[in-house]
């Protein structure tokens, strides 16, 4: 039977699908998971399909299909159910969902086209035959006749040519002498040449040839022409004649890959695995052979060698021909493991981020869906990898906030990859150090596997913490530094003995803020409540939320006054007192003001690891990941930042973060120390990060989360209504409010509305809404009939932010 009818999700922000047509010409090549062409108003848009019916729809005007993008669907069916899961639970536009599943449309272009409507030809008759015409009429006219001559439509980009062009086409759109029409074009992409070595041909016994034979043979496997000539160190010419000779084969590709991943030199270290790791690897394998989907959560303190256990068990899930998944929380992290994951499996590895160019994103991507990548690596949106066959899928770092997507479709890609495998009968495998609550909380409940690695390889000792009272180092010293006299003497050492201090400082900037002491105010954000920060370098002021940036002021904008001080240090200002305070050291600073793209990234991380900084000042950039061998003292000069904050995760986050950076230290045959500065010694966050006590903060926190009736204990969703308008804001919430309220017998409970945290946001006056419920599905229900009601009552859906599962409740 052919199909004549297909739902399909175009990228637009509203919750629903919409019904297109099928052609007769295209009904043999659309399927679900197509990407298709299709007009929407007066656009062009690409979306694609995720069911095909016969039966027509209620609404009497359908629209046809235009194109089919690919000869092969772009999703397989797994990835529709998914991506419709996501739509749902997190109560997301199917649209915008599923436009973060799709491949990026780098080969697409579009453009607008003018057609000469009925109305049109008749206006520009009568303008040619009347005489007095203006300015205006002169540029109509010519412009009209124009696309008469032409005789079909006219590409927008084209009036340039014509002079008062641009201004006639908008002004003619608008009377309906014109129809404006956006249509989509395929753009066609860069090649480059690729070349292979020929085996059944006998070469030339030369010296060059032969290092062009290892280099394509041995050493790396077909490279584009540059690479080529680089790794092997000859001319074009004996690429030239090698390829005459027939010894060389050749094809075009779309443009490169990142090669730098690729590198020759590069071996990874073959370790053979303790007892520890061994009894999890074996683990794995029979949850792999049971074929049913698990859960397992790989809780391994910093440096115990979780790394080792996600490349076996990848290899154990390739070797039962299914594929594999490894998703980490930062761009920066997918470099050093992408490099042991293509050293281990070759190029079957795929490397996915939001980082790459378009061009390259989508060739990575297409190597997925075609099969010749079978191992993905990459941040969150990899959780969409186009795999078929998923076996496992890791989860390294479980508990890190960068899983969850802070904009629609706001989905935690810890929690899409566990639905994924449920979906796929795969092995999730959740790994960390510090286990989200949640996680640890279902795996002591039986919920998920718990697999453990207590000690640090080789049986290294994790680093001594020790906390430093900074109300004490006050009344000692009388200042009020972000260096304390231990810290000092600390890092004095570690530059006498030649090795090497990392410092957390989790704020960047110079100062937090400017108070003026005579009325007490700080300096604000104009869009944002919240005090702008002092970048000292640039010399503004600047608001982290909304980019917002201003000259700092000599005098008080409130009274006027010259009593004006900067308060609180950021990392800027720690590297310029370390820089005073010890001269002769050499000092580096990692955070998003020093480092904005990948390359400066590596070189600050590559200069550290090398030895030719002895002192890495930054922000939790620093804390993750990373391995370097010669640290010997940690310092968290301050480790009070995220306790301030109005959110019941604080304690937990405060707890992840100091065990994270102390890991950092004494990770190679050095022992390390740790100290940890704070005005809050005896909190309990801080108490069981400096015993590096996982199990203890966990039922101290748990305690406090069963009280307070938060995560795990209830399902969360945050509720946020905005608006420029504060008197929209407020009766909009009050509307809201009567809804949500009438379903607290349902089991809902409903906290609010209350200003939120920050109540004004990028020009928003934000009032919130918690909702919690024992039933996710519940809640997700709720939210849909919430919006519902919204639209009855004609509130913008731009006006409601819904976060489901939220991490953040700013
Ligand atoms: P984690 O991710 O648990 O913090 P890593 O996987 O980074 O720890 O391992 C820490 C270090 O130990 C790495 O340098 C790694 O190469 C090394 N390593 C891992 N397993 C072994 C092993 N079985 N024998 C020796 N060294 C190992
Ligand atoms: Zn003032
Ligand atoms: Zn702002």
């Amino acid at each position: 039977m052919v199909p004549r009818f297909c739902e399909v999700a175009v990228s637009v922000p509203l919750r629903k699908t919409f019904t297109y047509a099928v052609p007769t010409s295209l009904s043999q090549v659309v399927e679900p998971g197509s990407r298709v062409v299709v007009p929407f108003r007066n656009r062009a848009l690409v979306g694609v399909v995720l069911s095909l019916s016969q039966r027509a729809p209620t609404e009497t005007i359908v629209r046809e299909i235009v194109e089919v993008l690919d000869p092969i669907s772009a999703l397989p069916a797994k990835l529709i159910e998914l991506g419709l899961w996501v739509a749902q639970y997190y109560v997301a536009p199917p649209g915008e969902v599923f436009r973060g599943i799709l491949p990026p449309a780098a080969d697409i272009r579009h453009e607008r086209e003018l057609f000469l409507t009925d109305a049109g030809r008749q206006y520009s008759t009568e303008l040619a035959s009347h005489g007095n015409r203006s300015g205006a009429e002169i540029a109509d006219l010519a412009l009209l006749q124009f696309c008469e001559v032409e005789d079909r439509p006219v590409r927008f980009a084209s009036l340039k040519k014509l002079p008062g062009g641009e201004g006639a086409a908008a002004r003619l759109v608008r009377s309906g002498m014109l129809e404006a029409r956006e249509v989509a074009l395929r753009r066609h992409t860069r090649l480059q040449k690729i070349l292979a070595w020929n085996p059944e041909v006998t070469p030339p016994e030369d010296e060059p040839a032969r290092r062009v034979r290892d280099v394509l043979l041995s050493a790396r496997g077909p490279l584009p022409l540059p690479r080529l000539i680089e790794a092997a160190r000859v001319s074009r010419a004996v690429i030239a004649r090698l390829e005459k000779r027939g010894a060389l084969r050749s094809w075009e590709e779309p443009l490169s890959m990142d090669e730098d991943l690729l590198e020759a030199e590069f071996t990874p270290p073959s370790n053979e695995l303790n007892q520890a790791q061994q009894l999890a690897v074996s683990e794995i394998i029979s949850w792999l052979d049971s074929k049913e989907f698990t859960t397992g959560l790989l809780f391994g303190v910093t440096g115990s060698g979780k790394t080792e256990v996600y490349l076996r068990s990848i290899e154990e899930t390739l070797a039962r021909n299914r594929t594999a998944l490894l998703l980490v929380p930062e761009i920066a992290l997918t470099i050093g493991i992408g490099r042991l994951c293509r050293a281990w499996f070759g190029a079957g590895v795929a490397v996915l981020h939001s980082a790459l160019p378009d061009v390259e994103r989508a060739r990575e991507w297409w190597r997925v869906r075609n099969g010749e990548a079978r191992v993905v690596v990459g941040t969150r949106s990899a959780v969409f990898a186009p795999l078929e066959n998923l076996g496992l899928v890791i989860v390294d770092e479980e508990q890190e906030s960068a899983y969850k997507q802070e904009e629609t479709p706001r989905y935690n890609g810890r929690d899409v990859a566990i639905v994924r495998a449920r979906m796929e009968s795969a092995v999730a495998l959740l790994g960390s150090a510090t286990p989200s609550l949640e996680s640890f909380h279902h795996a002591r409940s039986g919920k998920y596997r718990l697999l453990q690695l207590e000690m640090r390889i080789e049986n290294r000792p994790l680093a001594a913490v020790e906390v430093v009272d900074l109300r004490e180092d006050f009344r000692k010293s009388h200042q009020a530094g972000p260096i304390s006299a231990q810290l000092d003497t600390a890092i004095a050492w570690r530059l006498a003995e030649g090795t090497q201090a990392l410092l957390l400082m989790n704020r960047r900037g110079f100062s937090w803020f400017l108070l003026c002491r005579s009325c007490g105010a700080t300096v604000q954000c104009e869009n944002c409540s919240i005090s702008l920060t002092y970048h000292k370098r640039r010399d503004r002021l600047l608001c982290h939320y909304c980019g917002y940036s201003r000259r700092a002021p000599k005098t008080c904008p409130k009274c006027q006054s010259e009593y004006v001080y900067f308060v609180g240090e950021g990392s800027e200002q720690l590297e310029e007192k370390l820089r005073e305070r010890f001269p002769e050291a050499r000092v580096g600073r990692l955070d998003r003001d020093t480092v904005r793209s990948k390359r400066e990234f590596q070189k600050v991380l590559g200069a550290f690891a090398s030895g030719k900084l002895d002192v890495l000042v930054g922000t939790q950039m620093v804390a993750k990941g990373h391995d370097f061998q010669r640290v010997t003292l940690v310092g968290v000069v301050s480790a009070d930042t995220a306790l301030s904050l109005p959110d019941f995760r604080a304690a937990e986050r405060t707890f992840q973060l100091l065990t994270q950076v102390a890991g950092r230290a004494g990770r190679g045959t050095l022992p390390g120390t740790v100290l940890v500065q704070t005005y809050f010694p005896e909190h309990y966050a801080i108490q069981h990060a400096a015993r590096q006590d996982y199990s203890g903060f966990f039922e101290k926190e748990l305690q406090f989360r069963r009280l307070m009736n938060y995560p795990p204990f209830t399902a969360l969703a945050n509720l946020v209504v905005r608006d420029r308008k504060v008197e929209n804001a407020i009766r909009w919430s009050r509307t809201l409010e009567g809804f949500l309220t009438r379903q607290e017998s349902n089991g809902l409970r409903v906290l609010g509305p209350s200003p939120a945290p920050l109540a004004r946001l990028r020009r928003d006056y934000r009032f919130q809404f918690l909702l919690k419920s024992p039933r996710r599905s519940f809640l997700s229900k709720i939210l849909s009939s919430a919006l519902e009601f919204c639209a009855k009552k004609e509130i913008p859906e731009s006006a409601i932010l819904l976060d489901v599962d939220p991490l953040n409740l700013l």
